[in-house]
């Protein structure tokens, strides 16, 4: 629904219960909320607070309780979702809108958490010495023909924790085990830094290979410096050799205490809604979950490329397993 602001000063005048408001304690920089949260206030009328919460999510949440002004949380990797729903502060959201929306890989099948956006964890191959090809599965990182090329960050980051609980899904113990032990073996450099802070290593020279999250890309292409470091590599989609491109989302969870609830429902479900699908687009060089909403033109010149198709709830099932192996192996020394 649409107000003239003479319609609209008139109705809050005449019913105050109308000046709807969300509160949200948000994961995600403050820069790429708020083009969206102008876009649902103009329409809807509803006012929504947000507060940047950059550690300790589920800790505030439970110290807070049932006085929690929060009534979302949106936060990036299906392990930090995971991780507030463990602490027992979330509670699900049954919305004919987002099931609609949202495919059913990208979402609880509890209904607790939803995805918003998408984003691929993908190689980064330098221009150079990498032949069109060469870059093949996941499973193939592990292989001789990689020693000394690859660069990584840590291997206990929530994103490469989840590459490795993939694997584990497609595979199992044994396998991932030596797998991460190929990896390893192959790493140019000890891990450390961010998904960026590799592809400026082969931009060095110092590898041939890296793996990072898809939007990074488009983080690179759009700063001075880092515009060199985009433009030494080529994106390329790995598959699992059971097929599919590894996927991870930023999502949306509702608090068990939200004060708001029908507003943060409907905050909740226009998130979901094409027009706000687009804005992620074209903010943050992410995926949109929705089906049919167009990429961005810089996110679609990458190319197209299979998801995965096992459910981040399946992959998210092996963390703790898979943690403890990236531990076994001692990934990271
Ligand atoms: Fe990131």
């Amino acid at each position: 629904m649409r107000f003239t602001l003479a319609t609209l000063a008139l109705l809050t005048t005449a019913l105050p219960a109308l000046a709807d408001e969300v509160n949200i304690y948000s994961h995600r920089q403050p820069e790429l909320i708020q083009p969206l949260i102008d876009a649902f206030t103009a329409e809807t009328g509803i006012t929504v607070n947000v507060a940047f919460v950059d550690k300790g999510m589920a800790e505030r949440l439970q110290a807070e309780g049932d006085r929690s002004p929060a009534d979302l949380v949106l936060t990036v990797d299906i392990a930090r979702l995971l991780q507030i729903i463990e602490a027992g502060v979330i509670q699900p959201v049954h919305s004919e809108v987002l099931t609609a929306n949202i495919p059913a890989e990208y979402r609880d099948p509890q209904d607790q958490w939803f995805g918003l956006t998408a984003r691929a964890r993908i190689v980064y191959a330098s221009k150079e010495r990498v032949q069109p090809g060469e870059v093949t599965t996941y499973e193939d990182l592990a292989s001789d023909k990689w020693k000394g090329r690859i660069c990584t960050r840590s291997g206990m980051h929530d994103y490469n924790v989840a590459l490795t609980s993939a694997i584990l899904a497609h595979h199992d113990a044994a396998y991932t085990e030596g797998w991460l032990n190929g990896v390893k073996a192959n790493l140019a450099r000890k891990p450390d830094g961010g998904d960026r802070d590799q592809v400026k290593a082969i931009w060095a020279g110092e590898c041939d290979i890296a793996v990072g999250n898809t939007y990074y890309m488009g983080e690179m292409v759009a700063d001075g410096e880092q515009k060199a470091w985009a433009d030494s590599v080529n994106v390329v989609f790995p598959e699992f050799e059971a097929g599919g491109t590894h996927m991870n989302i930023s999502g949306v969870a509702m608090t068990k205490s939200a004060p708001n609830k029908d507003a943060a429902l409907t905050f909740m479900e226009w998130l979901s809604s094409d027009a706000a699908q687009k804005i992620y687009a074209e903010t943050n060089y992410e995926y949109p979950v929705k089906p049919g909403v167009a990429q961005s033109a810089l996110v679609a010149s990458w190319g197209t490329f299979t998801p995965d198709a096992l459910g981040l709830a399946d992959v998210a099932a092996k963390r703790a397993e898979a943690l403890k192996l990236i531990e076994t192996v001692d990934f990271d020394n």
